[in-house]
C-alpha cells in the first residue's frame, strides 16, 4: 500500500495493460478460459488463507466466507467457462426488406481497459466477481480491493499476481489517495460497488473520459411480511439473511413491514431463532460476525435509541460485538430508518394491510432489494407490480442473486448496470452493430433523383 501523503502516479502501469490490450493479448478465447480457470483454481487451492483472512477482516464464519464468498465464485468461473463460445459468438438478426440482401449481426467486443473498485463486506467475492466478466468479455483490468479488509486486499494481490497473467491484469491496493489517482486516468469501463457517496465521485470522475460506469449501491432493503405468511418459515429467513455476516450485506433486508395481525407473534419467533442459531449469546458463537471497525460500531450503537430495544442490543466495543437486535415501536422518522443499517439491528414496524405496505415502499427511494413472505399469490403479484427495486425474492431473502440468469443491480438510488452469470459477460462487453452488404445488387432507391416513384416504395418498404 502506498503512503497516503504520497501521490502514487499509475501512468506506466494503464501504458503496460494498455499494450497488453492493443496487442491483442486478452482477446483469444483459450487466454480468457484459461484465466477464469486460474481463478477457479487459485479459490480451491486456498481455501483457509482465503477464510482466515475474511475472518481477521470481518470476523466472518468460515461457512458463511465458503458460500457466499468461495463456492459463489467458483460456480461463476465454472458457468462463464462453459458458456463462454456462446457468448462470445456473433448474434444475427433480421435485415429489413428495404436493406436486402444484406446480413445484421450483434459482434460482442471487449471494452478494453477496466477498473474494478470492491467494497469491504464480501472483500474477496466483490473483486473476483465482476473479474470474472472482464476476462470472460476479454478485456484487461485494474481491481483495487477495499483498504477496510487489508488481510483481503494483500491476499488477493498475492493471488492474482501469482496466478493470472500479469500483463494484463493488476491489482493495485489502497485508500481514497490511491483510488483518486486511479480515477484521473482513463478507463473503458468503472465497475465500483460500494456507498452512494463514493458512487458519486466515481461517477463525476467516469464523465471527464466518458466511460461507461456501472454502480453496485445499496439502501433500505424492505421485507414485507403478510398475515397469511408461515412464519416459523419467514422467522427462519430473515433471521439468517439478516445476521449472515452481522447484517453487513447490501441485500440484507434492513426492516420489515410486519401485518398487525402476527407483529407480535413473529417478533417472538424471530427472537427464539436468534437464539437457536446462535446460542443463548451470540458473542460465544463462531457463527456470528463482527462489525468490520470501530467507526461502524459507533454509527451502529448510535442508532439503537430509534424504538424499543425487543431483541439484543448488547454491544462490546472493544471486540467490536453486536448482538442480533429487534427493535419495535419504532418511529417511521427514526434514525434507524434514515439510512442503510448495514448491520445487525432489524427495526420491525407494524402495518395494517399490504397496501400500506406498497404506500410506505414507494414513498422511499428504489431499494437494492425487496422481499415479501405471504402464501397469497395475489399479494405476491401485487408487491411485485407496484413497486420498484434492483430484485425480489418472494417468501426468502437475498437468494436471487445466486440465479445465474438473473441480472444482479440497483435502480435508481441503489446503483446502475447490472451483472452475475452472463450479465457480467455483457457489462464489460460492447455490442458492436454490424451490417454486411454485397456489391452485386445495388437498387438505386435511396440515391438521387428523388423521384414520387421512389418516395412511393419508400413508404411501402420501410
Ligand atoms: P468501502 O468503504 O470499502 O468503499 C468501497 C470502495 O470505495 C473502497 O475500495 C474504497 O477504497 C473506495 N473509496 C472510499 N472512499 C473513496 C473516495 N473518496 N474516492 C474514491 N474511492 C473511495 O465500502 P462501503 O462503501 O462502506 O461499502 C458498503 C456499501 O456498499 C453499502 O452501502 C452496501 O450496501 C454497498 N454494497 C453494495 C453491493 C452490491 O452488490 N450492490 C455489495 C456490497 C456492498
Amino acid at each position: 500500500m502506498h503512503d497516503s501523503t504520497s501521490s502514487p502516479d499509475y501512468t506506466t502501469l494503464i501504458g503496460t495493460l494498455r499494450t497488453s490490450f492493443g496487442a491483442g493479448r486478452s482477446r483469444p478465447i483459450s487466454w480468457r478460459i484459461q484465466q477464469l480457470s486460474a481463478i477457479d483454481h487459485l479459490v480451491g487451492q486456498h481455501e483457509r488463507e482465503i477464510t482466515d483472512a475474511l475472518h481477521a477482516d470481518v470476523g466472518k464464519p468460515f461457512l458463511e466466507s465458503l458460500g457466499a464468498e468461495l463456492t459463489f465464485l467458483r460456480s461463476e468461473a465454472k458457468y462463464a467457462i462453459r458458456r463462454l463460445r456462446l457468448w462470445t459468438r456473433k448474434r444475427k438478426v433480421n435485415s429489413p426488406v428495404a436493406l436486402q440482401p444484406a446480413k445484421s449481426y450483434i459482434q460482442p467486443e471487449p471494452l478494453g481497459l477496466v477498473l474494478i473498485i470492491g467494497p469491504w463486506n464480501y472483500p474477496f467475492q466483490l473483486i473476483l466477481s465482476p473479474l470474472l466478466g472482464a476476462i470472460a468479455a476479454g478485456n484487461c483490468a485494474i481491481v483495487k480491493p477495499s483498504e477496510l479488509a487489508p488481510a483481503t486486499s494483500s491476499l488477493l494481490a498475492q493471488l492474482i499476481g501469482q496466478y493470472l497473467d500479469t500483463s494484463c491484469i493488476r491489482v493495485v491496493e489502497g485508500g481514497i489517495a490511491e483510488t483518486t489517482q486511479l480515477l484521473q486516468q482513463r478507463f473503458d469501463h468503472i465497475f465500483y460497488t460500494g456507498n452512494g457517496t463514493v458512487g458519486r465521485i466515481i461517477l463525476r470522475a467516469a464523465a471527464e473520459n466518458l466511460t461507461p460506469v456501472t454502480l453496485e449501491l445499496g439502501g433500505k432493503s424492505p421485507c414485507i411480511i403478510d398475515a397469511s405468511a408461515d412464519l416459523d418459515v419467514t422467522a427462519r429467513r430473515i433471521t439468517w439473511g439478516k445476521f449472515f455476516n452481522a447484517g453487513q450485506t447490501c441485500v440484507a433486508p434492513d426492516y420489515l413491514l410486519v401485518h398487525s395481525s402476527v407483529h407480535d407473534a413473529l417478533v417472538a419467533r424471530i427472537k427464539a431463532t436468534i437464539q437457536q442459531f446462535y446460542g443463548a449469546d451470540p458473542k460465544e458463537s463462531p457463527d456470528y460476525a463482527r462489525i468490520v471497525n470501530l467507526r461502524h460500531h459507533r454509527r451502529l450503537c448510535a442508532l439503537l435509541g430509534s424504538g424499543d430495544v425487543a431483541v439484543g442490543g448488547e454491544a462490546d466495543e472493544e471486540n467490536l460485538y453486536l448482538a442480533p437486535t429487534l427493535l419495535t415501536h419504532v418511529p417511521a422518522d427514526s434514525a434507524v430508518m434514515a439510512e442503510e443499517i448495514f448491520g445487525p439491528i432489524l427495526p420491525v414496524l407494524s402495518i395494517s394491510s399490504i397496501d400500506e405496505a406498497i404506500h410506505f415502499v414507494k414513498a422511499r427511494e428504489k431499494p437494492l432489494a425487496l422481499y415479501v413472505f405471504s402464501k397469497d399469490e395475489a399479494v405476491q403479484r401485487r408487491v411485485i407490480h407496484s413497486t420498484s427495486s434492483g430484485g425480489v425474492a418472494v417468501n426468502h431473502v437475498w437468494l436471487h442473486l445466486a440465479v445465474p440468469g438473473l441480472p444482479f443491480g440497483g435502480v435508481g438510488q441503489s446503483g446502475m448496470g447490472a451483472y452475475h452469470g452472463r450479465w457480467t459477460f455483457e457489462t464489460f462487453s460492447h455490442r458492436k452493430a454490424v451490417l454486411v452488404k454485397s456489391t452485386k445488387v445495388d437498387p438505386t432507391l435511396f440515391y438521387p433523383p428523388y423521384t414520387e416513384l421512389k418516395a412511393r416504395w419508400i413508404r411501402r418498404l420501410l
